[in-house]
């Protein structure tokens, strides 16, 4: 799995896939030209690793130039192709083999049909590394090609998103899912705050923190907080009603959102099914619950430390902060059992620097199968 700005790919294509495909098409066009000496065309910028590798396997005499188009901005073809490199001088009269690392829609190849249609060359064909069958629309025939590939947004080899990936030996394609949206699990103390401040700008995700959410309500006085305050304030969990309707009301104030990191919910295990059905009502789901895990006395006395410097009251007391382990311990932690059953449940290691953490978090986040 990788990543490009913000959208998400998986391997789609090797190396020695794409290598063997290019040398499949070097093998035809040798066969087909080998008395004459051909004028190899790139279009530029995604054929420049295919030329190369193409050229490399062509074995007689040829010659070579490029072509700069454009058409794509972001993601679908604009339909707008600009010229941005002219035709090679010296064609007349010669044979033209473009080199183009994709067929799309067959917009820029009916610009390329245009722009060679007056120069008068002896001959004039086209070679695509990759062709997307399902979505060409053109009428002129592709006359060799290296690999049919479904109507998805690919990169790599060549290929870029927001000019990002060109540089990959290997092609990856679009997820299906482009969302994420985790889980962060884990007793008070656990650092679930601080590696969600972290995560959320890596994966460009919104941060959900239910224990902020009721601490900026009992701040300001609202009739949520007023009812929240009483339980949090003895460290027990608030009513799940409450909680539930909550979290919901906070997804809801982001559709626009690339995922969620909810950090503090669930905790019970009422509330892990709440979550599915709201995940699932908004075709949505949950793709990682990442446990940070460390020992009682360790988080005890960061938390203790932590209250020091927030004022934060449910943190200063120790039979306070001992009374929400032992809602954790009998609400929260069953819920490791239900995420297992779906397969979904990550331990990681919560004790050691910050930065280390993050990584482990991370490893997990960009091991997950998101297709
Ligand atoms: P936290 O900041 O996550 O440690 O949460 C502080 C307090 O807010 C907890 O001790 C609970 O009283 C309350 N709280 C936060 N999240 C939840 C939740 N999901 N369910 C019930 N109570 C919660």
């Amino acid at each position: 799995m990788i990543r490009l700005h913000d959208k998400r790919f998986k391997l789609f294509l090797k190396e020695e896939e794409i290598l063997s495909a290019v040398e499949k098409i070097a093998e035809e066009i040798a066969e087909d030209y080998r008395d004459q000496v051909p004028v190899f065309v790139g279009v530029l910028n995604g054929a420049f690793m295919f030329v190369s590798d193409f050229l490399k396997h062509y074995p007689h005499p040829c010659e070579v130039s490029f072509v700069k188009l454009s058409s794509y901005r972001g993601l679908t073809s604009t339909g707008i192709v600009e010229t941005l490199l002219d035709l090679p001088d010296g064609i007349e009269g010669r044979s033209v083999i473009i080199l183009e690392d994709i067929i799309d829609t067959g917009r820029t190849l009916q610009q390329l049909v245009h722009l060679f249609s007056n120069t008068n060359v002896k001959d004039f064909k086209i070679a695509s590394l990759f062709y997307k069958a399902e979505a060409y629309n053109g009428e002129y025939p592709i006359d060799y090609f290296g690999i049919e590939i479904p109507n998805k947004f690919i990169v790599g080899y060549g290929l870029d998103y927001k000019e990002h990936g060109r540089n990959f030996r290997s092609v990856y394609q679009i997820t299906k899912h482009q969302m994420i949206n985790l889980v962060l699990f884990g007793k008070p103390g656990a650092g679930k705050g601080t590696q969600a401040s972290y995560l959320k700008e890596k994966y460009n995700l919104r941060h959900i923190s239910t224990g902020d959410v009721f601490r900026y309500n009992i701040k300001g006085g609202t009739k949520l907080g007023k009812l929240a305050k009483s339980y949090i304030d003895q460290g027990d969990l608030v009513p799940d009603e409450v909680t539930i309707k909550m979290l919901r009301d906070e997804v809801e104030k982001f559709p626009e959102a690339n995922g969620f990191i909810f950090d503090g919910f669930p905790r019970t295990e009422a509330q892990a099914r709440a979550l599915d059905h709201l995940m699932e009502s908004k075709n949505m789901r949950i793709d990682a619950t990442i446990a940070l895990e460390a020992d009682d006395e360790a988080l005890l006395e960061r938390l203790l430390e932590r209250g020091k410097e927030s004022g934060r009251t449910d943190d200063q007391d120790e039979d306070k902060i001992r009374n929400r382990f032992d809602e954790y311990n009998q609400k929260t932690a069953p819920l490791k059992r239900y995420y297992e059953a779906q397969e979904k449940f990550h331990a990681v290691d919560g004790m050691g620097a910050i930065e280390e953490i993050t990584k482990r978090l991370t490893k997990v986040i960009d091991t997950l199968e998101n297709a």
